[in-house]
């Protein structure tokens, strides 16, 4: 029987290798599209040499040609992590919009089904808690972190448009903070940062207060929403998160008791318009998915710590951004 084919790009990264191993494990075809701008490619190293897995190093705000039939493609092309999109952040734009309108013009050639990957920025700073998909948002378009929210928000209506006006089959799933193994150490996300600093015997650098919420999700939790959503025939967008809402304050505290470290919490300055609160109403997901996420902090922490203390000595070493 002749294999599926989905082109995923971002397939260097945290989210679209696990992706790649997702699919592949599926019994896919799979074609992984980066431009290793913030990717790795030992975060796929294992799959070089599999007959049903191929690597493009291009990037996608470019003309995308792919040989062949798709059936599916998942854009996850993009980075993610707020010192990431700050540093690039022309390309963030570009990826999101020109990127995105480069792999609609794909899907319609080749009559592929599209899934891309929002972000609860969309949100951005909520005034409701937690964020239902009906909600708006609340985002400064001028400030620092507008480069990525309004990408995002582009991205979903370029998308939508798409699947108005030509019928192109589209998903849209909003992610929601997202840790587990393959999270670079230095991309400035808390989770890595936190885990970074308390092996390298560092203080852990809380912003603000810390009283400031997230709500972190298990990798394997969110790559089964986006497989069942994406099989799925709803075309509207569906959060992907875990509810379980914690301040930053407290989950320095959990990883200092997980990690053991002897160090304390420090309190830095507050990036500017970093969200107060953000927590998914996964209804959506719950009902039209029969999703909802199985791994909790504990379990998952205790897996990503054992990831980063495997990882060599000097992966440890703290870049300057
Ligand atoms: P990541 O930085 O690990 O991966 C992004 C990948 O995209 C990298 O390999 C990078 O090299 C590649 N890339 C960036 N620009 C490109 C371009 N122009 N052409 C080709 N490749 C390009 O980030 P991630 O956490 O894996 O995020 C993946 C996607 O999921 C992003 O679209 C991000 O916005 C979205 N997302 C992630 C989270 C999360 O918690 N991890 C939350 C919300 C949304
Ligand atoms: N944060 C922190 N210390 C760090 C890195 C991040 O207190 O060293 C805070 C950050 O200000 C935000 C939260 O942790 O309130 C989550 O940040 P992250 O960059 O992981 O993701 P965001 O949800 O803001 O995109």
């Amino acid at each position: 029987m002749k294999r599926k084919r989905v082109l995923i790009t971002g397939a260097a990264g945290f989210l679209g290798s696990h992706l790649c191993d997702r699919f592949i494990k599926e019994g896919y075809h799979v074609i992984g599209m980066d431009n290793l701008i913030t990717g790795d490619l030992q975060n796929i190293e294992h799959l070089f040499g599999l007959e049903n897995f191929e690597f493009a190093h291009h990037d996608v705000s470019k003309f995308v040609h792919v040989s062949g039939d798709l059936d599916y493609i998942l854009h996850f092309a993009s980075p993610a992590s707020p010192i990431d999109y700050l540093k690039i952040p022309i390309q963030t734009l570009k990826v999101g919009s020109l990127g995105t309108h480069n792999l609609l013009g794909l899907a319609k050639n080749k009559k592929a089904r599209m899934l891309i990957a929002s972000t609860s920025e969309v949100y951005g700073d909520p005034s409701v808690n937690p964020q239902p998909e009906e909600y708006w948002g609340n985002v400064n378009p001028v400030g620092p972190r507008g480069v990525y929210d309004e990408a995002k928000r582009f991205q979903e209506a370029m998308t939508m448009a798409y699947h108005t006006f030509h019928g192109l089959e589209t998903r849209i799933v909003r992610i929601f903070n997202t840790y587990g193994p393959r999270m670079r150490l230095n991309d400035g996300r808390v989770l890595p940062a936190f885990i970074g600093q308390a092996l390298r015997g560092e203080d852990l650098t809380v912003f603000g207060d810390g009283s400031q919420t997230r709500s972190f999700c298990y990798v394997d939790d969110l790559i089964e929403g986006i497989y069942r959503l994406l099989l799925s025939d709803y075309a509207m967008p569906v959060n992907i998160g875990n509810p379980d809402e914690i301040t930053i304050k407290q989950f320095g505290e959990e990883i200092i008791k997980l990690t053991g470290t002897h160090q304390k919490l420090v309190l830095r300055d507050l990036p500017v318009d970093d969200p107060k609160q953000r927590r998914p109403d996964i209804t959506k997901a719950r009902t039209i998915l029969g999703w909802e996420p199985k791994v909790s902090r504990a379990e998952g922490l205790k897996i990503t710590y054992e990831y980063f203390k495997s990882l060599p000595q000097e992966a440890l070493i703290n870049k300057d951004h």
